[in-house]
């Protein structure tokens, strides 16, 4: 940490998020497919890899699609005002594909979803639009995990929120320590959730994880 600080500030410029603005070409992205697919040590342009680079640009645009767009702003304009609902509402199994931030490597696996509204509820659909927002971004599950429930939280305004993803991850599972079928769980307590040991439970029941620790 103290290294960086440490950077001038010309090079601290250059390693923040790059902007739209700073966006490669079409062109030199498929380049920079061709660098990758020599440096594993391959010829990019024998006849099966011919076309590779433009498809794994276009499969990157749908991977990736969820950057340039907020959550935040898109449920704002969704939510619906309910009274006299007060119990939880739930959605299991929200399956999802995302890339860790280390390796790029695929991160496979569910969201479930439980929020207690105060006043105001979503569809389901717009639901697992949001964790597709989240997902098809470069990630890493922890943070994933509590971006879909501060999203949530921030918006809907509800008494909690619980957020529960169990996944796998390439990175780990087809290189490295090798180790398959091991799912990662992480969870996101807010609220009433957080707080209240028996709502918590409710919800870790009805999504089949009862034994799950809550924070
Ligand atoms: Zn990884």
């Amino acid at each position: 940490m103290a290294k960086k600080s440490k950077l001038p500030s010309a090079k601290r410029a250059r390693s923040a998020p790059a902007k739209a603005s700073a966006r490669p070409s079409r062109a030199a992205t498929e380049e920079a497919i061709r660098t990758l697919i020599k440096w594993a040590g391959d010829d990019p342009y024998r006849e099966g890899l011919r076309g590779t680079p433009a498809r794994v640009a276009r499969a990157y645009e749908e991977w990736f699609s969820g950057y340039g767009e907020d959550p935040r702003a898109y449920l704002s304009r969704t939510f619906e005002e309910i009274s006299g609902y007060d119990e939880m509402v739930l959605l299991r199994d929200i399956g999802f594909v995302s890339h860790c931030e280390h390796h790029l490597a695929p991160i496979i696996g569910r969201v479930h979803i439980g929020y207690l509204p105060r006043s105001r509820v979503v569809g389901i659909s717009k639901l697992a639009r949001l964790v597709d927002v989240y997902a098809r971004r470069m990630q890493i599950q922890e943070k994933m995990t509590a971006e879909i429930a501060g999203c949530l939280s921030s918006v809907l305004k509800p008494l909690g929120v619980a957020v529960v993803i169990e996944a796998v991850h390439e990175c780990m599972t087809t290189r490295g320590v090798h180790k398959s079928g091991v799912a990662m769980v992480t969870s996101q307590m807010l609220g009433v959730f957080r707080r209240n040991a028996v709502t918590r439970q409710e919800f870790l029941s009805a999504i089949g994880r009862p034994n799950l620790r809550g924070e």
